[in-house]
């Protein structure tokens, strides 16, 4: 992992809009996270060495919720424990993109669906016009094959840590979990899409030089291609 600065800007925004509803972080999570964060990755570091003590002093909190608070994290992947002694804890704190997707989708998808996590039923079973690709690790694994781990939008190259499901019609706006509206994109178009339209952002990404004219047009005809069906993922 890098030591290099992230950007704090984007950071804020993948927390306040991805991270934290995701993760249901509590108000006291929250805090407590932003604050490990501003002392380590903000400041170029990517471990921090702290007391409980310490950090409660910092929130005006005390020591019981903040203590629980730096567990949830830990068993939530946004901190990894390092070590732990009476002197202190050592952690190497993680901004909201190396917490992996899988994680925070299975998180979500767990509370929304009842289906089961069968890899070779899901397919042998599935009415691909009317499955959630949302549901499980198998759909969700066709639709960033689809993409052959490129970003839908910026079309730049994703890995399993930096890749997300995004919905081109936002769930907010009645958007489905159906292959015709789910694409693959990196946490950064994902977080700055948001809830606006996918060709106007699309048009934004020409206009700040991450498409070029051609790379515009062609994604503009597979946002159609895609609404209308012709974009169908391979199934295993
Ligand atoms: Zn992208």
């Amino acid at each position: 992992m890098k030591n290099k600065k992230p950007n704090a800007e984007l950071v804020w925004k993948q927390l306040e809009d991805h991270l934290a509803p995701r993760l249901r972080l509590s108000l006291i999570d929250r805090t407590v996270y932003a604050h490990l964060l501003r002392h380590s990755r903000l400041e170029g570091k990517l471990r921090l060495r702290f007391s409980i003590r310490w950090l409660a002093r910092n929130l005006r909190l005390s020591t019981g919720p903040v203590r629980q608070a730096v567990r949830r994290l830990v068993a939530q992947g946004a901190l990894r424990l390092v070590q732990r002694s009476k002197a202190g804890h050592v952690v190497e704190v993680r901004v909201p993109e190396e917490i992996r997707p899988e994680k925070l989708d299975g998180i979500e998808s767990r509370s929304a669906v009842t289906v089961k996590e069968d890899g070779a039923g899901a397919s042998a079973a599935i009415n691909i016009e009317e499955a959630d690709f949302l549901q499980n690790t198998t759909l969700r694994k066709a639709i960033h094959a689809r993409e052959r781990n490129q970003c839908f939008y910026c079309l730049r190259r994703t890995t399993s840590t930096v890749q997300c499901l995004d919905h081109v019609v936002p769930r907010v706006r009645s958007g489905c979990n159906s292959y015709r509206n789910l694409v693959s994109s990196c946490l950064e178009c994902n977080s700055q899409k948001g809830e606006k339209a996918a060709d106007d952002f699309l048009r934004r990404l020409y206009r700040e030089g991450q498409l070029n004219a051609a790379e515009l047009a062609a994604r503009l005809r597979a946002l159609e291609g895609l609404a209308s069906g012709k974009l169908r993922p391979s199934l295993p």
